[in-house]
């Protein structure tokens, strides 16, 4: 089975499609006929990789993490997106959009935005690029992320605030589609996931692959051999799973470790483990795996990370799980915490709250002296400070 890429109609076995709205059917099927072809091009290959390189500072280290190795038994490597420039993998897709969207002659971009970290990204690269920029927040993320709020506006993005359901991302995701249909000839959508209609999902994949193309490189000079043991991501959407998985992911004796946010617990009402308690939906464009009510309602997901505060998954990860080429861990809260909490004390890097979630299966998982496994440091915990502060005063 080809798990890497979609089929023509974008379909990753059941999962994937497009399920839109008529107004979209011109804009998405101009981006579906002309994605692979403006991306492959070597004019733009050469400006991306250029602005890659020289602008977010890529190829980001692979750090041998000794301290951490010695504590679980295993040959532990970091790959350190926390390092690029806005602090997360997000601004690899992000400008590898804004670049196709000038390309397609769409000088107003809009996009949707959880922690403010994908907004941050798509607000930088517009103001690198000259670009409009329109940001749809839900109204209690402005509120929980107010130093992201700020960075996009100092960007030049207006930040619209989401103000219908639960004022989350999923709201906002909802005003950005409305947005697009009111503006189809003029805007350009930069979805921050490998989720939404084809060909976003393989659109995004593909802009974030650079991460496991510079991994395979990084080991052979390192090892001696491309391939590890084991991938470790954490799942929101799943865009820094998908680009740590994607050179791997047709290689079955590379193991692929997904960890999704379990809240509070991922029976206790309060999670989103999409994988356990999702069934088959569309969400936002596409078929996957959603967390729905039995009639079809989206039920509200929580997780003390808003990155994974997500209530679906992309069709990639939903047919990585279906057909078991990926193994999903649900970790909670505050098992997180403490993985971020342990990260920071023995290595010295402050890891952002969703990539902790990815070092908690450290502690789940059992590996052999000798396995070498590499966990996508997704981001960093500058923005998730306030929640760190409270944690250490809870315990103390
Ligand atoms: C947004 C975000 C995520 C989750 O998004 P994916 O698309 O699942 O990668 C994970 N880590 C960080 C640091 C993020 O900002």
């Amino acid at each position: 089975m080809n798990y890497q890429n979609p089929d023509k109609n974008g379909y990753y076995g059941d999962f994937g499609g497009a399920f839109i709205p008529e107004m979209l059917y011109p804009n998405v099927a101009e981006l579906q006929e002309k994605y692979l072809q403006i991306i492959e091009s070597a004019e733009f290959q050469n400006e991306f990789q250029d602005l890659l390189k020289n602008y977010v500072g890529r190829e980001t280290p692979l750090y041998f993490a000794k301290n951490l190795s010695e504590k679980y038994g295993a040959n532990i490597y970091l790959k350190r997106e926390d390092l690029n420039h806005t602090g997360a993998h997000k601004i690899n897709n992000a400008l590898g959009q804004a670049l196709l969207a000038k390309r397609l002659g769409k000088h107003r971009i809009i996009a949707e935005t959880g922690a403010g970290q994908h907004g941050v990204a798509t607000a930088t690269a517009c103001a690198l690029l000259g670009l409009e920029c329109i940001v749809y927040m839900g109204e209690i993320d402005i509120q929980r992320q107010a130093p992201n709020v700020a960075r996009m506006k100092m960007l030049g993005a207006k930040v619209v605030p989401a103000k219908s359901g639960s004022k989350t991302l999923k709201d906002a995701v909802n005003e950005a589609l409305r947005d697009w249909i009111n503006n189809p000839e003029t805007t350009h959508y930069i979805i921050g996931s490998v989720v939404g209609p084809h060909p976003f999902p393989d659109l995004v994949a593909r802009f974030q692959s650079v991460i496991s193309k510079e991994i395979k490189a990084q080991l052979q000079r390192k090892i001696g051999r491309e391939n590890p043991d084991y991938l470790i991501a954490c799942v929101g959407g799943g865009s820094n799973a998908a680009g740590t998985f994607y050179h791997y992911i047709n290689e079955p004796e590379v193991k692929l470790i997904a960890a999704e946010a379990g809240g509070l617990g991922k029976d206790s009402g309060e999670s989103a483990a999409t994988t356990f308690l999702g069934t088959l939906g569309i969400l936002h464009g596409s078929q996957s795996l959603v967390m729905q009510t039995e009639d079809g309602q989206v039920v509200e997901p929580y997780s003390i990370s808003a990155g994974l505060d997500y209530p679906g998954i992309g069709p990639m990860h939903a047919n990585l799980h279906h057909q078991n080429r990926a193994e999903f861990f649900s970790i909670n809260d505050d098992e997180a915490l403490r993985a971020a909490f342990e990260l920071t004390k023995v290595e010295g890097i402050i890891p952002a709250l969703e990539s902790a979630h990815a070092l908690a299966v450290l502690e789940k998982k059992k590996f052999e002296k000798d396995d070498v496994v590499v966990i996508c440091l997704s981001g960093r915990g500058d923005k998730d400070m306030d929640t760190y502060l409270k944690f250490l005063s809870d315990v103390r």
